[in-house]
């Protein structure tokens, strides 16, 4: 199944075994976030939790 990622456009096949499979072959309209960006979204909302603090 080929699929598209929402954040960078790159499309990536996968396979049944790939945990998303069984929810974007429910629902073609789902949202596919490639591992790249899907890391990097989550380091920069650990990072934008994280408020800087004064020394
Ligand atoms: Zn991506």
């Amino acid at each position: 199944m080929e699929v598209k990622c929402v954040i960078c456009g790159k499309r990536e096949e996968i396979g049944k075994i790939h945990k998303d499979y069984d929810r974007l072959a429910r629902d073609p309209k789902g949202l596919y976030i490639c591992y790249f960006c899907s890391t990097r979204v989550h380091k920069q909302a650990k990072d934008s939790l994280k408020a800087p603090k004064p020394m």
